[in-house]
């Protein structure tokens, strides 16, 4: 099982499923909101060598979170991974940004300084300002597009651009997502859940929930089952091969 988007940390119950989460998942990467819960977790969730925890800003909340800017910046050089960070463009966040777009250039800039680092990027109705910014600054990072809701056109151009995507459950529930799917190019998707956010009926997906995007993906792409598990096997284990 792979999980390469979930919010581990913000569960109800977080220290005690990282230990089954370590267990059941072969890898799970951790996205944090801000850079000072990128250090908590970091700490809470040390000992798990199958747990990544990556170091975020989340574009909903710059603004309350713009003090830990600097903190944010000076992390990048210790952190292994990089998210959530990107870009949200709906009406409620289109007030933030100039700001948004500021720090995550920032941030994008220093991942280059610092050689490179793996992203786990946010799009929602930003999908073309986020592939922007990628164009502009990503020479050696690798951005993966995590829920790309974005247009076919941008979907082809993210694709040209040579980004990957972690796609999950709740993203294939509807026929834009599963359209999106069968733009992508086989080895570079990786399972995500997005959970607790990402939620099944009236519970959030949990960590080894992602890999139930197999059914769907085996669809899409006409492979089997065991095909499709082995391709994203193959692909987590190619992105982390990458940068080191
Ligand atoms: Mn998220």
């Amino acid at each position: 099982m792979i999980d390469f988007h979930c919010h581990l940390d913000l569960y109800p119950n977080a220290r005690r499923l990282v230990n089954q989460v370590a267990a059941k998942n072969r890898f799970t990467l951790v996205v944090t909101t801000s850079p000072r819960a990128w250090q908590a977790t970091s700490r809470v969730f040390a000992g798990h060598s199958n747990i990544k925890v990556a170091l975020g800003l989340h574009p909903e909340i710059v603004a309350q979170k713009e003090a830990e800017r600097g903190l944010l910046m000076s992390c990048v050089s210790e952190a292994e991974f990089i998210g959530e960070v990107g870009l949200d463009g709906s009406v409620q966040h289109r007030h933030t940004r100039a700001l948004q777009e500021s720090i995550l250039k920032a941030v994008l800039a220093e991942c280059e300084r610092c050689g490179g680092r793996i992203l786990s990027v946010h799009s929602r109705n930003a999908a073309g300002p986020v592939l922007d910014c990628i164009e502009q600054y990503c020479r050696v990072s690798i951005p993966v597009l995590h829920w790309f809701s974005g247009t076919l056109e941008e979907t082809r151009r993210a694709v040209a651009m040579g980004c990957w995507f972690s796609v999950g459950p709740a993203m294939l529930r509807g026929a834009k997502g599963r359209r999106i799917l069968e733009e992508l190019p086989k080895e570079k998707v990786l399972p995500e859940t997005d959970g607790p956010f990402a939620r099944n009926g009236s519970s959030p997906f949990m960590p080894w929930e992602a890999m139930t995007i197999v059914r769907d993906v085996a669809i899409a792409w006409n492979m089997t089952h065991a095909s499709v598990n082995e391709q994203l096997d193959q692909n987590l284990m190619r992105l982390l091969n990458t940068l080191i």
